[in-house]
């Protein structure tokens, strides 16, 4: 009888460490996580900004004139005039 009392506290407290351990465990990376994937959302709207080499496809600045690749001349873009 105190054995199985015994048992059933241990996994009582096991149950409640899990229950209030969790939130605190998943709620911190998710938090990183979140902010990541908000950073990730702000340097996607700075890519759409970027031009690309129409020659060899790399990422350019949209006021670079000139392709650090290939050295390839860039239309210039409306926002640079
Ligand atoms: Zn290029």
């Amino acid at each position: 009888m105190s054995l199985a009392s015994i048992l059933v506290g241990l996994a009582v407290a096991i149950v409640a460490i899990a229950y209030v351990a969790r939130p605190f465990r998943r709620d911190e990376p998710d938090w990183e996580h979140a902010i990541a994937q908000w950073v990730d959302t702000l340097g996607d709207a700075e890519d759409a900004a970027v031009n690309f080499c129409p020659q060899c496809g790399r990422r350019v600045a949209p006021d670079h004139r000139f392709c650090p690749g290939c050295g390839r001349a860039l239309p210039a873009s409306e926002a640079a005039e």
